[in-house]
């Protein structure tokens, strides 16, 4: 039934060329929504569009760098445009990470990792507004990290920026609840993606990630779509305010 479908629905996904944005990109289009995407690279970007075509997604996409605010304003312009108006689903996938110690970090760095991961979610959840009230059954969801939920060996400016993402979730979810507009936060522990790939690659890394993990392995993009997509359907209309931890266990192990 409806419940478990997203037909007839329309979303924002940022980053959706690679890694969680692209899976949530391809979950989202499989259960029926119409999508628009964006990065920073446009012949991938391409790439992906023909792909997702041939496969009957109906997903379009902007070339934009979502640290700009004037790009910012203009992929709401362009999202209006597609969807006459109206926006069911933002998805703020869009971060990255630099880690260093936190007497390394320089002021541009710090900018830099506010822009991106803060600054610009926060800043769309502004100006979609309007388009997701006009939804009248509006979801946001933001993918934090379990690094803005416990302390991990994440660098702190990455830390900050993910835990002020959860407690906007909370704050976002009680000011707009009247617009019938919900926020929750998806906390990812280690994906495998182009983000992660390097880190990842080193074997003491690796096995230092694992050996926190009760599952006994990292997580694929899929893990964290099929999430996300719940979060956007029918059948989760009473689930406000939420950080939800995918994490194969890893913040609820008190013995590791
Ligand atoms: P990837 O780096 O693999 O993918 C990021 C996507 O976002 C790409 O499509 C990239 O395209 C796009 N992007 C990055 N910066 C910008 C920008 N400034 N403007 C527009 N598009 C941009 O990352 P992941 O999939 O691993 O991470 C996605 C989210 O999940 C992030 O918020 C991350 O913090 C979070 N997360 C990831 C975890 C993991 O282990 N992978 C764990 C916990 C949280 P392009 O570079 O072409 O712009």
């Amino acid at each position: 039934s409806g419940r478990w479908a997203l037909h007839g629905k329309t979303a924002l996904v940022t980053g959706g060329t690679r890694g969680i944005g692209r899976a949530v990109v391809e979950e989202l289009a499989a259960l029926g929504a119409a999508v628009h995407t964006c990065s920073r690279k446009e012949e991938e970007l391409g790439e992906r569009i023909k792909e997702w075509e041939a496969r009957g997604f109906r997903v379009t996409g902007s070339v934009c760098d979502l640290s700009a605010r004037d790009q910012r304003e203009r992929l709401l312009r362009e999202v209006a445009d597609r969807f006459g108006g109206k926006l069911d689903i933002l998805v703020n996938n869009v971060g990255t990470n630099i880690r260093k110690p936190t007497t390394e970090f320089s002021a541009e760095e710090y900018s830099f990792l506010m822009a991106t991961n803060l600054e610009s979610a926060y800043h769309l959840c502004q100006i979609a507004h309007p388009l997701l009230k006009l939804s009248g059954s509006g979801s946001i969801v933001f993918i934090s990290s379990v690094a803005g939920v416990v302390s991990v060996f994440s660098g702190t400016i990455y830390a900050m920026t993910k835990g002020a993402i959860n407690q906007l979730t909370k704050t976002l979810a009680c000011e707009w609840a009247r617009d019938n507009i919900r926020a929750n936060s998806v906390a990812p522990w280690y994906i495998t993606t182009s983000l992660t790939e390097k880190l990842l690659e080193s074997n003491s890394f690796k096995e230092q990630v694992v050996s926190r993990t009760p599952l006994g392995r990292v997580g694929e993009p899929g893990e964290i779509s099929a999430l996300v997509a719940f979060l956007c359907m029918p059948g989760s209309t009473y689930i406000t305010g939420q950080t939800i931890s995918v994490d194969g266990g890893t913040t609820v192990n008190g013995f590791c």
